[in-house]
């Protein structure tokens, strides 16, 4: 993976290599601390970064933050502002991954979250796709369960939850599927160990509610929209029994570095017909329009990075 030249860092952006904590750093010893993942595309054409639906990540990340006892002077807004400041310094011309990350940053030994210091970092590296297999991925359901709301909010984008999601997304791997999908504790589907899950019954196109232990996705809410708008189609939220996945017409899951991820085989079974499905793959495309800023219809998701837009010329 390629390092960042830059980050923010205590209050000032500085080269990456001076961004160094202490082994202390209770965030690090107690996951106490918060992140957000967004995402930034280049377009080619007008020789622009688009950064996605920025501001609803920041307002994510701050309620994130308030779950975890953190107080910052902060808005999406300035947030946002230090993000493009950072990502001009970095200049890149290509799609990167941005990764806010808000701990506790006191090095002390002792369990709690009141009384600490609170502290924000920003970076942001080159990247591309997460699942490798996003076109036909083989997931299973984990033997693990999703965290429950009243353990460590799934909602919220908390360090130490990551411990689940880790475990939840090796086990998968090691034991030779792309990904997995988890179960609540009383047995409904939650999510993919970062991503959200939606499947297509009779033409329905169904996702967990978010009551079901996960995390509330701008992906997920993405897709709800184009769905509705450019597809035409009913959307619900419900709780869903492991054995309606198997029987689903089409099956994806939705996230900011996953992107949209076709789901053609469950526990050994075939998804519908066993291809990618013909909503999934026009959601697919869709995704990727918008992201990059083709559809003047969204255009309000995507803050481009640099001053000028390079309009393409005629002849
Ligand atoms: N669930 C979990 C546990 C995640 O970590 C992510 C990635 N942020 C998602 C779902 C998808 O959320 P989003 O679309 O906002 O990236």
């Amino acid at each position: 993976m390629n390092l960042p030249n830059y980050a923010y860092f205590r209050g000032k952006i500085v080269p990456y290599s001076e961004a160094k904590l202490g082994v202390l750093t209770h965030g690090l010893n107690y996951g106490t601390a918060v992140f957000a993942g967004i995402r930034a595309y280049w377009n080619e054409e007008q020789e622009q970064l688009y950064i996605f639906r920025v501001k609803d990540h920041f307002k994510r990340f701050l309620h994130s933050a308030k779950i975890m006892f953190m107080d910052f002077d902060h808005s999406p807004e300035t947030l946002t502002k230090l993000t493009l400041e950072l990502l001009r310094k970095e200049d890149y011309r290509r799609d990167i991954y941005i990764r806010p990350l808000a701990y506790k940053a006191d090095e002390i030994v002792g369990v709690k979250l009141h009384d600490l210091i609170d502290e924000i970092t920003i970076a942001a590296l080159p990247f591309s796709t997460y699942v490798a297999n996003d076109t036909n991925a083989h997931v299973t359901f984990s033997s693990w369960r999703r965290l429950d709301d009243n353990m460590i909010p799934a909602r919220g984008k908390v360090s130490g939850a990551y411990a689940n999601s880790a475990l939840i997304k090796t086990d998968a791997v090691k034991s030779g599927f792309d990904e997995a999908l988890v179960l609540t504790q009383d047995g409904h589907v939650s999510e993919g160990s970062a991503m959200n899950v939606f499947m297509v019954r009779n033409g329905v196109l169904i996702t967990p509610t978010i009551t079901d232990n996960i995390l509330e996705g701008i992906t997920r809410r993405t897709v709800m929209e184009l769905a509705r708008q450019e597809l035409g189609m009913s959307i619900v939220e419900r709780a869903i029994d492991r054995t309606e996945v198997y029987m689903s017409e089409e099956l994806f899951m939705t996230g900011t570095a996953a992107q949209i991820v076709a789901i053609t085989r469950v526990d050994h079974r075939e998804i519908g017909t066993g291809k990618m499905g013909p909503i999934t793959s026009r959601l697919r495309d869709l995704y990727q329009q918008v992201v990059r800023g083709y559809l003047p219809n969204y255009s309000h998701w995507n803050t481009p990075v640099y001053e000028t837009v390079k309009i393409a010329s005629a002849d």
